[in-house]
């Protein structure tokens, strides 16, 4: 028997890692397993290399509660190791600067751990004494270790049959947790699930008579083969979504599509890439990669591993490259982490062109539960851009998919604008868009439907880099003016009666605050009246509303065109009416003011080019006295008008309408509306 002392240079090298690594206890359960598949694998290659010779038997790792002494043995049949061996790998820890780098990094476990090689060491997590019995795969003899966590130690030969190593774990007062069956089963599956040897916990259950009972058979917890780790060609499409059911127990939908990655130069990579359904919350959806090396589970937060976009993809990705048991800070700045980084950005774009490529139907089909997803990377890396502008799909009311350039051939001829802009035309509410849609559509025009929660995002930053064309809503405007090619239509009004209808139809609108009456000559068969929305305003808003602040553009209310087809039949029908009513006053009204703005031109024109001082008091007084009065007469027929326009029922009526072709007549209003519509056509 032998008696020493641990080679650390801080005495008190178990109570630091008991403190310092307390929040991540679980781990030690991953370190022993994955110390167990070392050596089991190193074992199938000595015996592949025929430097052992003798039967490999079973190789199944067994994990063991024994609740009554409170232990949990780990047991394997690999390697195992001499007396020699185990004064080397687990007395010689190699500690240098130990407290200083302690005391750095005291927050970040797998750091602490990667950096001494504390795999083994971290069983003192949860033990008040550790053993190991272990027999080599040479002839030496078995030997037993035994610490109780001070950095003294017992060393001594002992009866072991079989080759291998069993780790026994005395678990200390505070980590009763870990004696759990549930507990166990728990970390298992969350660390060991793809683990390449068979791991065995407990055993299977059976029904007997009114009972589960166990059964001799060992329960193997994890799957040795997963899917990532076989060749592309030996799986089909139902392999792969029984492996994302596998991945994901708890999720019900299937994936769209999925990539394998098999890298091997100029760094090693596999693993398996879904695309998942993608949903409104895109937060819930994040992070749900999970990172292996070599098929020991590292972590499933990828963010800063993979790029922003790409976080919303599932599946695994394993890689020996990617150093097991460091800092979150450090994973983000290694060289290879980068590289793999922008291979996977790459590998996911030429994917989807193969997609585009070969199946366009099929990514037409799942194209509603995909857009998001590419628009994030379009908006948030170029080089995914670059690629995926060329099977971005724009789909229209039609439900038809267009690639941009495609796009650009069918609206060209019909859409371009007198400066040469094609104008791409969108709704983001196919119902309160209808009316503006169908007229659209009439006139031969194309509407695309652009109501993804990116949408807004989108089309700015497409402006941005297609110079040739501008998105416009297809409520932004009359429909003349969606596409100006030219010049429009003769009014049949007259803008003295557009100065009279004006207030007329001021008087009803909802909210004169943010209404702005105007006129348009229109063709006769257009509405009379329309409500439109300014596309730059209301992209403003849009945006500072996503910023979260107000802004300025936030804080302005809304604001809306009415706008009067002045060439419409009812249009023309209400100016008459208008005439024969209040057509009198407004003429005497028009006539003073004529000679009074006479007399104010006049009076104008004689202080032409005089000074301030050259010109006389009772001039300046008069002066005033006509604006004054032409100011009181202006208003005068404004009140006129306006007294006229409430009491005209028409008025209202061609406004509600207006309102209601936008969806916008609700609740009272509406129900007005009725009721006035009734008593219009009852007369
Ligand atoms: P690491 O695994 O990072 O090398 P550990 O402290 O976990 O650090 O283990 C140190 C060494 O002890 C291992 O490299 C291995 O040589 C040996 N060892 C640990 N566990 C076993 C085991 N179950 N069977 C054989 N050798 C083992």
């Amino acid at each position: 028997m032998q008696k020493g002392k641990i080679n650390v240079t801080g005495e008190d090298i178990f109570p630091i890692i008991k403190k310092f690594l307390y929040s991540d206890h679980e781990i030690f359960l991953r370190e022993l397993i994955s110390n167990a598949v070392d050596a089991t694998q190193k074992l199938k290659i000595l015996a592949s290399k025929g430097e052992y010779k003798e039967e490999l038997g079973d190789l199944t790792i067994r994990v063991h509660i024994d609740k009554k002494k409170k232990t949990i043995t780990i047991s394997d049949s690999g390697i195992g190791m001499s007396g020699a061996e185990v004064e080397k790998y687990i007395n010689q820890i190699a500690f240098s600067g130990a407290e200083e780098f302690m005391e750095k990094y005291k927050d970040d476990t797998n750091a602490i751990i990667g950096h001494f090689g504390l795999g083994f060491y971290s069983s003192f997590m949860v033990s008040e004494k550790v053993e190991i019995k272990t027999k080599s795969y040479t002839d030496a003899k078995a030997v037993k270790w035994e610490c109780d966590g001070s950095p003294s130690f017992i060393l001594e030969e002992t009866e072991k049959e079989t080759r291998g190593t069993d780790i026994i774990l005395h678990i200390d007062k505070d980590s009763k947790e870990f004696l759990e069956d549930s507990k166990i089963n728990e970390l298992l599956n969350k660390y060991c699930k793809f683990l390449p040897v068979e791991i065995a916990f407990g055993k299977v259950q059976e029904w007997k008579k009114d009972k589960y009972v166990d059964t001799d058979k060992d329960k193997i917890i994890n799957n040795p083969n997963p899917a990532w780790t076989k060749k592309p060609a030996d799986l089909k499409d139902e392999d792969y979504k029984n492996f994302y059911r596998e991945l994901y127990p708890l999720t019900f939908d299937e994936p769209l599509f999925n990539i394998h990655l098999n890298v091997d130069y100029p760094f090693n990579l596999t693993g398996i890439l879904y695309f998942p359904k993608f949903k409104s919350n895109l937060e819930i959806q994040k992070n749900k990669i999970q990172l292996y090396q070599r098929q020991v589970f590292v972590t499933d937060s990828v963010e800063g591993i993979v790029p922003e976009f790409l976080t919303l993809l599932h599946g695994v990705l394993d890689s020996p490259d990617i150093p097991l048991n460091v800092s979150r800070s450090y994973l983000q700045s290694d060289n290879n982490v980068k590289k793999i980084s922008s291979h996977i950005t790459k590998k996911v774009a030429d994917r989807l062109i193969e997609i585009f490529t070969n199946e366009r139907e099929d990514l037409e089909k799942k194209w509603n539960d995909l857009k998001v997803f590419i628009e994030y990377g379009i908006l948030s890396d170029e080089k995914f851009q670059e690629k995926a502008m060329k099977f971005f799909l724009l789909n229209n009311t039609e439900g038809k998919y267009f690639t941009f350039d495609e796009y650009k051939e069918l609206v060209k001829p019909n859409q371009t604008d007198k400066d040469n802009s094609v104008i791409y035309l969108y709704t983001n509410d196919r119902e309160g868009q209808f009316s503006f849609i169908e007229e659209a559509k009439q006139k031969g025009y194309d509407v695309l439907i652009m109501d993804g929660q990116l949408d807004s995002h989108f089309i700015n930053h497409i402006e941005s880099k297609m110079p040739g064309i501008r998105f416009t809503r297809v409520d932004s405007d009359v429909i003349d003016k969606l596409v100006v090619k030219e010049d429009g239509f003769e009014s049949k009004l007259t803008i003295e009666d557009e100065e009279n209808l004006r207030p007329v139809f001021q008087s009803q609108v909802p909210d004169e605050m943010s209404y702005l009456v105007t006129f348009e000559a229109l063709s006769e068969t257009s509405n009379p009246t329309m409500i439109t929305q300014n596309e730059f305003m209301r992209r403003m808003k849009d945006m500072s509303k996503m910023g979260g602040d107000a802004g300025y553009y936030g804080q302005l209310p809304d604001s809306y065109n009415l706008v009067i087809n002045s060439n419409h039949n009812l249009i023309l029908n209400l100016k008459n009416k208008m005439h024969d009513s209040v057509g009198k006053e407004i003429e005497t009204i028009n006539k003073e003011l004529d000679t009074l703005q006479a007399d104010s031109d006049a009076l104008k024109k004689l202080q032409e080019g005089k000074k301030e001082e050259e010109i006389g008091q009772e001039e300046k007084d008069k002066s005033e006295e006509l604006s004054k009065k032409i100011n009181e007469l202006k208003n005068k027929k404004t009140e006129i008008l306006k007294t006229y326009g409430k009491e005209e029922k028409l008025v209202k009526q061609l406004i509600d309408l207006g309102l209601l072709a936008n969806n916008m007549l609700k609740g009272e209003s509406l129900s007005k509306f009725v009721k006035r519509s009734l008593e219009l056509i009852e007369k």
